[in-house]
């Protein structure tokens, strides 16, 4: 049977525009669809404009530190606009080389959404039908809010980088790792940032020492973090909430004020308004804004996955092989619509092995293992490999810990901290786990992560020479273990 084309790709993010763009490069006919913006997540309400946020965050601190070092420097104003303005500019400019890398890759763009007709026929929006070959599905996910009443006055992470302005006060819920971003982001602009997150500690699944120093330095920040608590109620805050509530010895606890929000957001109605909450204990407040980073769904419905045989799982992902290929032979889906690792880069390897397999003759089946990330919180957390608790389950382990005042804020006469560790197996030396909990500590995984996914041994770390006076040199200083698990 002849098909329009071998390829049809349904999502312009990451993965998605990798592998179309690949497999056209390699000579296959090609198309996509995108329904929203190209360039997805990542670029367009994700990594990119989240941690151009972190960085003009990061400005608020250093006029006390230069002060300390003896520049006469104060901090003036941060200006929303003028920065919002210049970071859509930016995403405008991303979003066309995301179009043109395309176009110049031979694939052809379809801006519309499509839906699964059948194995091989997708159809658009339009109106149009196309056949293919293969069909990859590359829809990524969404925020979710909990079902709660009243749960649509608060934002999720795709509207804060369409305020029109700064909330002077914010409740995040959520204890993940952009939950703990945003806190940190929100906070460095200014914004009186709470954060409820109902379990024991924030940034679950990474090693409990990094994250018991985050949760620290977070709190010393200025966050006013409140574990083990979660939202009750939530409802528009009327004359009477904000009369009854505001100024009480709650209020000044969790250091909540009600400001001007009304209008934080084009078009939202009452999403932009000043929310009044009650807590899980007990306490009532009005914040401008809430936002839940309360998790991501897949972007599984009414694409008539189901209709043509599609599995899906019980959070609404794909469920796919090790190859990304579902229980229809001729569909593929990458990225974080299956929910495996929800990460820009492993969507992209997973959209090159893909085509490694079907279009290659290579077949490749996707490497999550030793999955270098970072958390870009202030300070960040940079991780490879696993955990202490998760080692120890395991085998036994030797465990290499150092946490210390760096130079250059401890000069300043700041009390951050930063901490290094390493997870090593008794038996075989391996490293098992590196955890870094300092400033640029996702640029210092990337490089040990090389090391770890070799399988260097704690005496290969040994070997190697420090660089000198760096933090990171901690990391092949440290030399008898703090403890064994
Ligand atoms: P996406 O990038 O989500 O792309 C899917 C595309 O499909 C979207 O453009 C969507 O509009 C389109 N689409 C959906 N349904 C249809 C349809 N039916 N028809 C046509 N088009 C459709 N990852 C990191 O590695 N580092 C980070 O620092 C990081 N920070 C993040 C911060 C935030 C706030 C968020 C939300 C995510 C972050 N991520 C980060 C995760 C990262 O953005 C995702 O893992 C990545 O974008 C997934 O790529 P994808 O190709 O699977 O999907």
């Amino acid at each position: 049977m002849a098909f329009d084309y071998d390829l049809f790709v349904i999502g312009g993010g990451s993965g998605g525009v990798r592998a179309a763009r690949v497999a056209a490069q390699g000579g296959a006919k090609v198309a996509l669809a995108e329904e929203d913006r190209y360039g997805g997540t990542c670029v367009i309400r994700g990594c990119v404009p989240k941690k151009l946020m972190v960085f003009a965050s990061e400005f608020a601190s250093t006029p006390t530190e230069a002060q300390a070092y003896g520049w006469d420097m104060s901090l003036g104003d941060f200006d929303w606009q003028k920065f919002s303005g210049k970071l859509n500019e930016e995403l405008d400019r991303l979003e066309g080389v995301y179009r043109n890398l395309l176009k110049n890759s031979g694939v052809e763009s379809f801006d519309a959404r499509a839906r699964l007709k059948d194995a091989h026929t997708v159809e658009l929006s339009t109106g149009e039908s196309v056949t293919a070959k293969h069909i990859l599905i590359a829809t990524g996910g969404h925020p979710v809010r909990p079902d709660m009443p009243n749960a649509h006055l608060g934002m999720v992470s795709d509207d804060i980088f369409h305020l029109k302005k700064l909330p002077k006060s914010v409740l995040i819920i959520g204890g993940g790792y952009i939950a703990c971003e945003f806190a940190g982001i929100l906070n460095g602009l200014g914004v009186e940032v709470t954060q409820y997150y109902r379990g024991a500690q924030i940034l679950r699944g990474f090693d409990d020492e990094a994250r018991g120093l985050i949760a620290e330095s977070m709190r010393e920040n200025g966050i006013n973090l409140h574990l083990g608590t979660n939202i009750l109620e939530m409802a528009p805050a009327s004359a009477d909430h904000s009369a009854s509530h505001a100024g009480t010895a709650s209020d000044a606890a969790m250091g909540a004020s009600a400001g001007d929000a009304a209008d934080l957001l084009p078009g939202a109605g009452a999403r932009g308004e000043p929310v009044w909450v009650k807590a899980t204990n007990g306490a009532e407040n009005v914040f401008d804004a809430v936002f839940f980073a309360t998790g991501r769904d897949p972007n599984t419905a009414d694409m008539g996955l189901e209709e043509v045989g599609v599995e899906i799982g019980r959070r609404g992902e794909i469920v796919v092989d090790e190859y990304s290929q579902t229980a229809v032979p001729s569909i593929y889906a990458i990225g974080d619509v299956t929910n495996r690792v929800a990460l820009t880069p492993v969507a992209i390897r997973e959209g090159m092995a893909f085509v490694d397999t079907v279009f290659n003759g290579t077949p490749t089946p996707v490497d999550h293992d030793l999955i270098p990330s970072a958390v870009f919180t202030q300070p960040e957390l940079g991780t490879v490999g696993m955990s202490e608790e998760e080692a120890r389950e395991q085998e036994p382990v030797e465990v290499y810990c150092t946490s210390f005042r760096p130079m250059r804020t401890a000069f300043a006469g700041k009390p951050d901290r930063v901490l290094f560790k390493l997870i090593v197996s008794e038996k075989t030396r391996k490293v098992l786990g590196c955890h870094i909990v300092a400033p640029s500590a996702g640029e210092m995984i990337q490089l040990a992560g090389i090391a770890v996914k070799m399988g260097a041994t704690k005496e290969d770390f040994d070997r190697t020479v420090a660089v000198h006076p760096t933090m990171s040199e901690e990391i092949v200083t440290m030399k008898t273990p703090m403890r064994t698990a």
